[in-house]
């Protein structure tokens, strides 16, 4: 069996972190090297490494990852307008291999993106 990601860690307990949403199916808490003033990691619960990983059966959680955050906004008072970034293998920069949005805000974002 793989060792378990830093973020599947964070999901059964193991270390700390800032949690601000947790409902059944996902978790989300504040980045611990923001890039933004507010920066926050959307996780499903279920252990995904990357969308390359994705099943049809994932459709529907998808879909609330997505509700989640919408959620997420609401409750942190940027309705008005976040960046969703999802870095997806390691020639996008994705570090932790547990599938996750980053939900950033709270100072311009630049297009293209870095
Ligand atoms: P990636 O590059 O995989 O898209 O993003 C991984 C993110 O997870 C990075 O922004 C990094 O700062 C964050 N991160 C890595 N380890 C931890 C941790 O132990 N706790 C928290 N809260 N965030 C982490």
């Amino acid at each position: 069996m793989s060792p378990k990601t830093v973020f599947k860690k964070i999901i059964d307990r193991e270390i700390p972190a800032e949690i601000v949403y947790e409902d059944q199916e996902c978790l989300a808490f504040k980045d611990i090297n923001p890039q933004a003033p507010i920066h926050v990691i959307v996780i499903p619960k279920k252990e995904i490494p990357n969308l390359e990983e994705l099943r049809e059966e994932d459709e529907a959680l998808i879909g609330h990852l997505f509700i989640a955050m919408q959620r997420i906004a609401q409750q942190m008072g940027i309705s008005t307008g976040y960046r969703v970034v999802l870095n997806n293998g390691p020639d996008a920069g994705q570090e932790v291999m547990h599938m996750h949005f980053h939900l950033l805000a709270g100072r311009k974002f630049d297009w293209p993106p870095g």
